[in-house]
């Protein structure tokens, strides 16, 4: 009876003992958000504009990063810029935190949150498109975090790394997608280690997102996916805590049990079999 008595008190005093996350932790910090122009990164801007940090957003649309930026201003935004561009382009990502050394004299929270468009269907076979998209949604942001990290090191800060359930476990008809996000868990997962051994104080927050309400999921899962989405504007402030906490992963919308993880490892044909009956195969699109 003891030992189980113990643990829970254990557990209690340790979720207790846990920061809470208050809104004043982000106020005048230096933060990048990329992908920011539509979706889950423009509500993360709007989350920080109102907690009054310095917001530097990018994506390709200049048109729609002037308007995020404004109503950022409009929120009660330190300061809010913008700068436009694509992440095929190593230099572009470089360009894009050099920018934040120029503009805002250092940055405390790095949020890696943009994707490239990619089909949701069958594997089509296209080895270009899984290089391209590798490109956008893996390498910039190792070229991102690469330029970012003498920063982050002087004022010990943040590297936010937004993923997905697709990055975890197997999911069908994102062949390409799912690859670029199982190559961050492991590129982050291990660059974590190496900073626990050489005492990096530099924290690296996993996002393993569901189905979140965004125009582009939408159009593409939600004739096919049996599951409602989880509302966008809750995804980006659940994003925004984890980082200021510095928690280690957050999983949205996925509970405490984070079952499909026990089940990937203990019960791998199941969780598959689970997965599959999530989709309306007639709703696919064919490619
Ligand atoms: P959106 O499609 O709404 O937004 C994607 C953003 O990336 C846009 O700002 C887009 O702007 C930008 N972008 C696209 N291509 C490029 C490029 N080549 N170079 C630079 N920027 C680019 O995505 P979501 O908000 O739905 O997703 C945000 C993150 O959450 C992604 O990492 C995604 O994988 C993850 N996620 C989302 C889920 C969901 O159901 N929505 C589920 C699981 C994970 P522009 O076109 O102007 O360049």
């Amino acid at each position: 009876i003891l030992i189980p008595f113990l643990g829970l008190v254990l557990a209690f005093w340790f979720y207790s003992a846990r920061e809470n996350f208050k809104p004043e932790m982000l106020k005048g910090k230096r933060v990048i958000v990329t992908g920011a122009s539509t979706g889950i990164g423009e509500q993360m801007a709007y989350h920080l504009a109102r907690m009054g940090s310095h917001i530097l957003i990018t994506a390709r649309t200049e048109a729609k990063l002037q308007k995020v930026v404004e109503r950022c201003l409009e929120l009660g935004a330190a300061s809010a810029r913008y700068v436009s561009g694509t992440m095929e382009d190593m230099a572009f990502a470089e360009h894009v935190v050099k920018e934040a050394e120029t503009s805002l004299g250092g940055l405390d929270m790095l949020i890696l949150n943009h994707v490239g468009t990619s089909y949701f269907g069958y594997f089509n076979g296209d080895v270009g498109h899984v290089r391209k998209l590798l490109e956008i949604n893996f390498l910039s942001y190792v070229a991102m975090t690469t330029s970012a990290l003498p920063m982050l090191k002087a004022s010990e800060g943040s590297i936010v790394v937004v993923s997905s359930m697709a990055g975890k476990v197997g999911f069908p008809f994102t062949v390409p997608y799912s690859a670029t996000k199982f190559a961050l868990d492991g590129f982050f997962s291990s660059l974590r280690q190496e900073f626990s051994i050489q005492s990096v104080n530099v924290s690296i927050t996993l996002c393993i997102l569901g189905f979140i309400d965004t125009e582009s999921a939408l159009r593409a899962a939600a004739e096919v996916l049996l599951v409602p989405p989880a509302p966008r504007e809750e995804c980006a402030l659940e994003i925004l805590r984890a980082g200021a906490l510095r928690r280690r992963e957050l999983y949205y919308r996925y509970g405490s049990t984070r079952l499909p993880l026990l089940l990937r490892d203990w019960a791998a044909e199941l969780l598959d079999y689970l997965v599959r009956s999530r989709y309306r195969l007639d709703g696919l699109k064919r490619n």
